[in-house]
């Protein structure tokens, strides 16, 4: 069973399917980083703000590019 640290708070959690935040142990340190995250990208960049779909699918981009 592969796990890995969870960016946010370093604990460990399963990598598997069944864990839909993963690498993260949890929703809430899923949005923790999320939240961090797309605060730096957005806040300079417009007023506009994006919807949450959006944030997400840019976000897994940005895991994927930096997991690699
Ligand atoms: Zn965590």
């Amino acid at each position: 069973m592969r796990k890995v640290k969870c960016p946010q708070c370093r604990e460990e959690s399963e990598y598997s399917t069944e864990n839909s935040y993963r690498p993260f142990c949890s929703k809430r340190c899923k949005m923790i980083d999320l939240g961090d995250w797309a605060e730096e990208k957005f806040s300079l960049a417009s007023e506009e703000v994006p919807d949450e779909e959006e944030l997400e699918k840019a976000f897994m981009e940005q895991m994927r590019d930096s997991l690699h």
